[in-house]
């Protein structure tokens, strides 16, 4: 899977050099790459953002230097002329769709994704019709809060997507069983020793009985997500 950031603070980024996603970069399963809006201004000053018509606090990003990134990057990655077949473009966004599990998934199958992101108060609007007429393009939400810029939401955005390309974690079965994969937040986890500090693991765990193993696990998951994420849970 190939993967392109626009950015104006590319260092950012620098921390996709280590852990899981570092390896699967080496191994060649994400090519990564990263760039600098600002190579794409066109002013002695390198200027990326301007005042908002109609008035009001803060700075717009301007228009200009994002398509000359987006048209950069879509043409290096694409042959075709149409926009379906061109990059899935990204922006974070607070007024976004929100992200999902499911959303990873679905973009784990993309063979090109095209992170935008915002600074200031955002990016000029036209930016997303543009960028429909060389990709797909969709806005989205990390979370009902606003954060400073779109680099924390596309790095979380990247690692959720990363870890669910075929081989980047090794065993794909821990995959499978975790919070939000079947709809429920995942079960309690322990490990080794059974009796910590007066904590004590479930007798059910010890007990090396799949099916009841299977159960209890289950009855957790229910459970957890009926406190803590009721809204999960179906009507
Ligand atoms: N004025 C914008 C609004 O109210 O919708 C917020 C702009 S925010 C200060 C600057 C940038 O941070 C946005 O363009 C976006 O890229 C990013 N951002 C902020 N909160 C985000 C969130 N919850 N999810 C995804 N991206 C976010």
């Amino acid at each position: 899977m190939r993967i392109d950031v626009v950015t104006i603070f590319p260092a950012f980024f620098d921390v996709l050099e280590v852990s899981l996603l570092g390896r699967a970069r080496g191994a060649g399963l994400l090519d990564i790459r990263v760039h600098d809006l600002r190579e794409h201004t066109t002013d002695r000053h390198r200027t990326v953002d301007d005042t908002p018509y109609g008035g009001g606090a803060g700075m717009v990003m301007k228009p200009e230097p994002w398509a000359l990134a987006l048209d950069e990057i879509a043409a290096a990655g694409h042959d075709a002329e149409d926009a379906a077949s061109g990059p899935l473009f990204v922006f974070p966004s607070p007024a976004g769709e929100r992200f999902t599990q499911s959303l990873a998934r679905e973009w784990s199958h993309e063979p090109h994704i095209v992170f935008g992101c915002g600074r200031y108060e955002g990016i000029d609007e036209r930016v997303f019709s543009y960028a429909a007429t060389i990709g797909r393009v969709r806005l989205v939400s990390l979370g009902d809060y606003v954060l400073n810029g779109g680099e924390v939401a596309a790095m979380a955005m990247i690692e959720a997507v990363g870890r669910l390309v075929p081989g980047v974690v090794g065993n794909p079965e821990s995959l499978v069983e975790e919070s939000h994969e079947d709809g429920l937040l995942e079960y309690p986890s322990y490990t080794k020793p059974a009796s910590w500090r007066g904590y004590e693991v479930p007798d059910v765990l010890l007990s090396g009985h799949h099916g009841r193993v299977a159960q209890w696990r289950r009855d957790q998951q229910v459970e957890r997500t009926r406190m803590r994420r009721p809204d999960l849970l179906p009507e």
